[in-house]
């Protein structure tokens, strides 16, 4: 089964890439919904939060924790500028690519509750 996000792991794909290590793999998305609009991928294939197991906690956590590397990276780890970190879960909250992908969204003021 193709996975688009694989392909650009296996550079079958172009993407902006702006960050790697052996683990995750940081691109910017390609439609972005704010000036900063980045996606956190694990670089192995999990479809969705929806099948993480207790083994994938470490890797999950290690994307909030790249997520906030580079957030100080872009000056924006701190209480006044910010980010908002999210999972799309399933269909229904707009998960359209299923390849497990943490959104790093920043760069203007993001409305709360989000639509
Ligand atoms: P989601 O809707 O939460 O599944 O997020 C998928 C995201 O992937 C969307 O924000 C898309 O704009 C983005 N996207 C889809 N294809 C690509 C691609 N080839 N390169 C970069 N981002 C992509
Ligand atoms: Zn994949």
């Amino acid at each position: 089964m193709s996975c688009i996000f694989c392909e650009i792991i296996e550079r079958k794909r172009p993407a902006e890439i702006v960050y790697e290590d052996e683990k995750v793999l940081v691109f910017k998305d390609i439609n972005p919904q704010a000036p900063i609009h980045l996606l956190i991928i694990p670089k192995k294939h999990i479809t969705g939060i929806q099948e993480i197991k207790e083994d994938d906690i470490e890797i999950v956590g290690y994307m909030f924790f790249i997520a906030r590397k580079i957030a100080e990276d872009l000056g924006i780890n701190n209480y006044e500028k910010g980010y908002r970190l999210i999972f799309n879960v399933g269909k229904d909250a707009g998960q359209s690519i299923f390849h497990l992908h943490l959104h790093l969204i920043a760069g203007r003021k993001l409305n709360w509750p989000p639509g």
